[in-house]
């Protein structure tokens, strides 16, 4: 999403941001970004952050259903636009962003501000980075006694991580995902940071397929969907040893795990 929104958006200048009814206390503050010119778009965890000329940072959050397009939806779709941002100097020059289940977020702060955003304030490391290391990441853990997929889900151990990607990645290290954070042991910890790379990897290889539908208007379908082993797969056999996969509910989010190859410690 980064890669397709940067030359979107880079060097071009707010002209206008039109909140549209009903818009809600998540898309705030947006008129001060009229007038100043987007220096770069980043990533943070799930967030993206944009450096703007005067001081202050555009921040976005897709939520679970928030869409970005150069075109302005038709359909039931219309209804979901909370927010019409109107560019200078080039094409694209207005983005729309929808958003049916209202997940999602899109405000100006003042730079490093995130004292509103307590995610962004508390997020670990980047997952991919050299900064998410072994050590640091079982220190994580083990200063917890969360439900381990719940302290993934806070994005406190390590950034960017959601609730389908906990899922693949405690299936792959074999940890049950309502185990004690703190009861972890060092071997799995290792082997759960590990999963959790190969997992985002993995998706970010097929993410294009993703991005070109999320443009569309049926935007929630990506094409890593198709190579989940535990997530949608409930009540099907485990991949790996066959026995059939079991869904729960860990911290109101909808779980998969396999009960044989995931056994609580
Ligand atoms: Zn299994």
């Amino acid at each position: 999403m980064r890669r397709e929104l940067a030359p979107w958006l880079t060097g071009r200048t707010v002209l206008a941001a039109e909140r549209l009814a009903p818009a809600g206390p998540k898309y705030r503050d947006l008129p001060r970004a009229v007038g100043q010119t987007v220096c770069e778009v980043r990533r943070r965890g799930k967030f993206l952050v944009m450096p703007l000329s005067r001081g202050d940072e555009l921040i976005l959050h897709l939520g679970m259903t928030g869409v970005v397009s150069p075109e302005a939806p038709s359909g039931p779709a219309q209804g979901h636009v909370r927010v019409r941002l109107r560019l200078s100097g080039g094409t694209p020059d207005t983005l729309y962003f929808r958003d049916a289940r209202r997940f999602g977020r899109l405000l100006v702060v003042p730079a490093g501000d995130y004292r509103g955003l307590p995610t962004l304030e508390r997020m670990g490391p980047e997952p991919l980075s050299p900064d998410f290391t072994v050590a640091g990441f079982r220190r994580a853990l083990a200063g917890s006694s969360m439900a381990v997929k719940t302290l993934l889900l806070s994005q406190r151990p390590v950034a960017g991580v959601g609730n389908i990607y906990a899922d693949e990645a405690l299936w792959r290290a074999r940890i049950h995902p309502l185990t004690p954070a703190r009861r972890v042991s060092a071997a799995r910890a290792a082997a759960l940071r590990t999963a959790l790379r190969e997992v985002l990897l993995a998706s970010l290889e097929v993410q294009g397929t993703t991005l070109n539908d999320y443009r569309t208007v049926n935007g929630e379908v990506g094409a890593y969907l198709e190579k989940l082993s535990a997530y949608g797969h409930a009540e099907e056999p485990c991949p790996r040893c066959g026995t059939p996969l079991r869904r729960t509910v860990v911290g109101q989010r909808g779980t998969v795990f396999c009960p044989r190859c995931q056994r609580r410690r």
